[in-house]
């Protein structure tokens, strides 16, 4: 089965099969945003990337999900 895995910028919420939903996670501190968004799970050595702006600190942050 695959699997997501954050790297960076992200916590994963729910997975389900090939779905999958996370949360933007700042790793400058730590705020976590309360809306999810739901992707397609990477196959195994794929990339989901993405990136933000941190609502709290400005910090602009990236997101990678790898697959498993
Ligand atoms: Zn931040």
């Amino acid at each position: 089965m695959k699997k997501g895995v954050p790297t960076q910028g992200a916590v994963i919420a729910h997975q389900n099969g090939s779905q999958m939903s996370y949360k933007n996670k700042c790793d400058k501190c730590g705020a976590m945003s309360s809306s999810t968004n739901s992707v397609t799970v990477p196959g195994p050595r794929q990339k989901y990337t993405n990136n933000f702006r941190c609502m709290k600190c400005r910090n602009q942050q990236r997101v990678e999900i790898i697959g498993e």
